[in-house]
Order: structure tokens, then C-alpha cells, then sequence
């Protein structure tokens, strides 16, 4: 199992996260990518997979990038700066970039010229997109289409979308990341509806840690209304298998044949070292 979204630089890991580490691949998973959303927490990933690299050894890859809620913060500096972290091996891709006019936290001037920078910088250094979209589907699909042939890849992270999207996406070649939202029995259903769809060489999971605690799983931690005794209601990558259980339901396939695919995809989409080496 490969987690592709973690936000290990989350404040909610500050206390433990030798211990999260520890738990998360004593779990089964082979490798974590690190989200950066903006300059700085990009700048924390690397360093947080630069000093763990001896004792977990291609097990800790990151993005670099700035996501469409701190777009605001984009300076020239920002530029160069995420250029040169792509140069790093342990920097996989592009991103967390793209639009979300949910709540335009940064507005969408500025989400919009950050996104076509980073496009860019997917295109020079050869690596992957990862993208972010909340409301802003037709805009964002424009601007990939029109930049198809200069990315490499791309994926879709935390894939909520309508089918449509689903389709388009798809249509462009491009990867589906699938977290613990489809293990919510109250927003999730239709996106388990329609999971099945994802070509099995497109799927990719990730629980988004420490976000969207999947709902299915049991015995349920104290947050969830369970009695064991779990410390809150914050996610871990531990938790990754609960994600790939309920994607293994959606397709009428085995746990373990989910969790190979989407290893496999992930190695090949962010090329990883080989893992068991
Ligand atoms: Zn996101």
C-alpha cells in the first residue's frame, strides 16, 4: 500500500510523529507522499523526509507546492524557490495545486496565476501534477486540456467530484486519488456509486491524514462513537486499509488486489525507487 496524501507537517502530529511513522508502516504501507501546500510547509516535508531517509529508505517522498487556499501568499521568490525543491529526487511532484472556488480563500486572479505556474514547473521538471479542485471544475478542466501534451501526468487528489468530472478527468489520461470521503455513509454514496469506474491502472489511494478519518473503521475509535481507546478524531496513514476495504466493496474485488494496483500505480506515476530493494 502506498499512501499518495499525508500531511504529516499537520500540528496535529507534532507530539508523536516518530510514533506515526512507526505505526503507519508497521501497517503493511511500502511508501507515503507527503503533501506540501504552500512554500513553507513544502520546504518542512522535504526536510521531514531528509532526516528520516536512513532509518525509512524510499519510504518518504513529498510534493512541493502551493495550494489554491494560500495562493495569495505567491510571491516571485515562491517561483524560484519551488523550482529548485523539484530538482530535489525526494520531491515527486507538482503541487498541491489548482483551483477551489468554494471559498476562495485567495482569489481567483491569483489561485489561477499560481495554478498556471505550477503547471509549468510539472512541465520543465518533468514531474507529475497534483491537483486540487473544489468548485472550479469547468475553469480547471480548460486549463489542463489546453496543457495536456506539455505535463507528464497528473492526479486528481481526493476525487469528490460529479461524473462527469470523473469522465473528463479520465479522458485526459489522467489519476484518481480516492480517500476515506467514500467510507462516509452519509456524503460518500455517490462517489462509491461510481468508483468502479475508475480504470483499475488509474486508481490511486490516500487517506489524507490527519482529514477524513474513515468511517468504516472497527472497532471505531472514542471519536467515532466506538470504546476503544482512541486518542481523537485524527486520521492516520495506519488507517489506509479502511479505504482500500470499502474501494475493494465498490469494485466486487479482493482487498488485496486493490492495494496492489494502486501500489504499482503509484510507483509508476511518481516513479519511485524500487521499494523492496
Ligand atoms: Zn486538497
Amino acid at each position: 500500500m502506498i499512501d499518495i496524501g499525508v500531511n504529516l507537517t499537520n500540528g496535529q502530529f507534532k507530539n508523536d510523529l516518530e510514533q506515526v511513522l512507526e505505526e503507519s508502516f508497521a501497517s503493511g504501507l511500502k511508501a507515503m507522499i507527503l503533501t506540501g501546500t504552500d512554500l513553507e510547509s513544502s520546504i518542512e516535508c522535504l526536510r521531514l523526509c531528509e532526516t528520516h531517509s536512513e532509518k525509512y529508505p524510499n519510504q518518504l517522498f513529498c510534493t512541493a507546492g502551493v495550494h489554491p487556499h494560500d495562493a495569495s501568499s505567491w510571491t516571485a521568490e515562491t517561483k524560484t524557490e519551488l523550482r529548485q525543491l523539484l530538482e530535489n529526487p525526494a520531491v515527486v511532484a507538482s503541487g498541491e495545486t489548482g483551483l477551489d472556488f468554494n471559498r476562495n480563500y485567495s482569489n481567483k486572479e491569483e489561485q489561477i496565476s499560481a495554478f498556471e505556474y505550477q503547471i509549468e514547473l510539472a512541465a520543465d521538471s518533468s514531474k507529475p501534477l497534483f491537483l486540487h479542485e473544489r468548485d472550479a471544475f469547468e475553469t480547471q478542466f480548460d486549463m489542463l486540456r489546453n496543457c495536456r501534451d506539455d505535463i507528464p501526468q497528473a492526479v486528481v487528489h481526493c476525487f469528490t467530484g460529479s461524473k462527469e468530472a470523473l469522465f473528463a478527468y479520465l479522458d485526459l489520461d489522467f489519476y484518481i486519488g480516492i480517500t476515506g470521503w467514500i467510507c462516509d455513509e452519509r456524503r460518500g454514496t455517490e462517489l462509491a456509486g461510481m468508483v468502479a469506474n475508475i480504470p483499475l491502472d488509474r486508481l490511486m489511494v490516500e487517506t489524507d491524514a490527519p482529514f477524513l478519518l474513515p468511517r468504516n473503521i472497527d472497532p471505531k475509535p472514542v471519536s467515532l462513537g466506538g470504546k476503544s481507546k482512541g486518542k481523537s478524531r485524527r486520521n492516520e496513514p495506519r488507517y489506509l486499509s479502511w479505504v482500500i476495504k470499502k474501494i475493494a466493496e465498490c469494485y466486487g474485488m479482493s482487498e488485496e488486489e486493490i492495494a496492489q494496483a494502486t501500489t504499482s500505480n503509484a510507483q509508476e506515476f511518481f516513479q519511485l525507487p524500487n521499494l523492496n530493494a
